[in-house]
């Protein structure tokens, strides 16, 4: 199934923003203000977005409403992997929640309680936690992700935000920066000096589930084209498999995928690619069952995982990942990282035929990627 049209910026679904008190005299939040020319509701203390009906039914007309507030808690961590499979050990930067696009399987839904989207203004305190970590552990490298909690472009037109973290990044020798989107809205990323500290990241599927579960997100080929348009502003690429959904003729739809990837893409441009089968909380089935009735894909068999989540039966990864992993190899650069997100090393070794500490670790395996040594 192929898209007919486009649905553009995603940030186009927003028709209104709000303030929170103790941000109405923030510089960033009248300049967004400015910016989006859309109405405003200023907040009293304490007050939030009134959005009517019951989570997570009213996330459709949440998505519309954008919060602007500060960031109380933790900005910068590390992303919150479990023991039981291999981690990447990325750094997750907290920018803002939720999204104005709404995929079937996203994990948001079960995770957030809220249904509007949050913006932080207090990039002042995301700088200085940004400082204190990288300026302190110089001889240590960090892959920095904005895209755990939202979409790290999607709603970019409106906060113009990826320049500021773009040129933060671009004297910082131990970290490196990653985009991750499924939008094609790339054009704050024109013209910066980004000194290529700054990756930027596709999340792809077969067509026929970017077509039918992942609402008001770009095409395959919009996708493919921003990719080549910022490799050709000299950003590195990586793309991610995730979540990898068996459907009927999988095998063609991740094979189409694959092969326009690298017909659009240069191959020596990508850092990285990953690789990661549908997994998911408990809770997210019924959610998105309910949000998205026409959807099937929950229905098939999964075994409750060491961390809690439902995923597909070993056999079954294996040979999807067998399967996209030999076609990638057909294209893929040889400095290129093909990795998995959240995989045993059983899984590792049936696959690749090694595990990550037979050379180094998965951490340095992408670290090397990127041009750090250790
Ligand atoms: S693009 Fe990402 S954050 Fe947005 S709805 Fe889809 S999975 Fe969730």
């Amino acid at each position: 199934m192929n898209r007919t049209s486009s649905y553009g910026d995603p940030a186009r679904f927003i028709r209104q923003l709000h303030v929170a008190e103790d941000c109405r005299d923030h510089p960033y939040t009248r300049e967004i203000i400015q910016r989006t020319k859309l109405p405003v509701s200023y907040l009293k203390p304490g007050q939030l977005p009134a959005i009517e009906g019951d989570y997570p039914a009213n996330l459709d007309q949440g998505k519309r409403h954008l919060l602007l507030c500060r960031n109380r808690g933790v900005i910068f961590k590390p992303c919150p992997g479990t023991r039981e499979y291999t981690c990447c050990d990325y750094q997750v930067l907290n920018i803002g929640m939720n999204c104005p696009m709404d995929c079937v399987y996203c994990i948001l839904q079960a995770y957030l309680n809220n249904p509007w989207l949050s913006f932080f203004v207090n990039v002042d305190d995301l700088v200085a936690d940004l400082d204190r970590v990288l300026l302190k552990e110089q001889d240590q490298f960090f892959r920095i992700g904005t895209g755990e909690f939202t979409d790290s472009l999607a709603i970019d037109s409106l906060t113009g935000f990826s320049p500021h973290l773009i040129n933060y990044m671009r004297d910082k020798p131990n970290a490196v920066l990653e985009l991750k989107t499924k939008c094609a809205v790339i054009d704050n990323l024109r013209g910066l000096d980004h000194n290529g500290r700054t990756v930027v990241a596709w999340s792809l599927n077969s067509t026929p589930i970017m077509a039918r579960e992942e609402l008001r997100t770009a095409s395959l080929e919009e996708r493919l084209e921003a990719a080549a348009q910022v490799a050709q502003w000299g950003y590195r690429l990586a793309f991610h498999f995730d979540p990898i959904i068996y459907h009927h003729n999988w095998q063609q739809g991740y094979r189409e995928t694959i092969a326009k990837l690298f017909a659009t893409v240069p191959a020596e441009k990508i850092a990285w690619i990953s690789m990661g089968a549908l997994r998911y909380l408990p809770a997210l089935k019924k959610i998105a069952t309910e949000r998205f009735p026409f959807s099937s894909f929950f229905y098939e068999e999964f075994i409750n995982g060491l961390d809690n989540k439902y995923r597909y039966f070993r056999p079954q990864r294996v040979a999807m990942y067998r399967f996209i992993l030999d076609e990638l190899k057909k294209y893929s650069a040889e400095q290129t990282c093909i990795y998995f997100c959240m995989e045993s090393e059983e899984i590792w070794q049936e696959v690749f035929g090694f595990v990550p500490g037979d050379v180094g670790g998965l951490p340095a395996m992408l670290d090397r990627s990127v041009g750090w040594s250790g």
